[in-house]
């Protein structure tokens, strides 16, 4: 059974607590860091809860599933398309998301300003970065990242708000600290070179939080902390 609203309610209070201790820590101010909580795997009661929270936007790793969910919602909730995208839905994805966080190609990017075009907005991207080196993500090398941007860049219906990057899985915590500092620095390179302030820097999950926000996250993806377990 799926936990109750009440019991969101306790683990979101906990939660925003923590974030606004580790901003502190880190001399940096609560409102620089949103909260994602990440509803994949979960019903869409997991999003209703959001939105009732007060949170206005969640995150979803399927193109299909988050469609599912979006009907059974309320309409004002956003939703942030945060895993691997193939370019054949890119329409789909453009349509009902008000953020792609996952693009990692070219023929990606060329196939999302395409539909975003068709369908007559700007569509916000973040480009994904493999940060961590991590042969099983996916995310382009970080050599490859300003390709990419100069890419993304030309792309008149798309608008690059930033970088997002997952941690390797490891046990050992410098691991996600080092490949948040390494997504930040690639960052601020990125920016001056091209001129553009690439503010969002989507890092850190349920078990990585501090060490990407002592690094400067300004959005984490929460799914675990939140929702429980997933199935
Ligand atoms: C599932 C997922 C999360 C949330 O992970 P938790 O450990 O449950 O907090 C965050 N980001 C991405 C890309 C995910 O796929």
């Amino acid at each position: 059974m799926f936990i109750e609203y009440d019991t969101f309610c306790l683990r979101a209070n906990a939660l925003v607590l923590r974030i606004a201790e580790l901003c502190q820590l880190a001399g940096r101010s609560p409102s620089e860091v949103t909260l994602l909580p990440v509803t994949k795997n979960h019903p869409a009661a997991a999003a209703e809860y959001a939105a009732r929270y007060g949170l206005n936007a969640v995150g979803e790793n399927r193109v299909q599933e988050a469609i599912d969910k979006i009907g059974l919602t309320p309409p004002a909730l956003r939703w942030e398309l945060i895993g691997h995208l193939q370019s054949n839905k890119a329409k789909l994805a453009a349509t009902h998301f008000s953020r792609i966080q996952s693009v990692d190609s070219e023929k990606l990017l060329a196939a999302l300003n395409r539909s975003a075009g068709e369908l007559g907005k700007k569509l916000p991207v973040l480009l994904q970065i493999n940060a961590g080196r991590d042969p099983a993500k996916f995310g382009v090398e970080p050599t490859e990242a300003p390709r990419l941007l100069e890419y993304a860049l030309h792309q008149p219906h798309l608008q690059v708000d930033g970088l997002m990057t997952i941690a390797p899985l490891s046990d050992d915590a410098d691991v996600a600290r080092r490949t948040f500092a390494n997504l930040r620095g690639i960052r601020d390179e990125l920016a001056g070179r091209f001129g553009r302030p690439l503010a969002e820097l989507s890092m850190g999950m349920s078990s990585d939080l501090a060490a990407a926000i002592a690094e400067g996250s300004t959005l984490v993806r929460v799914g675990t902390a939140l929702y429980g377990p997933r199935e």
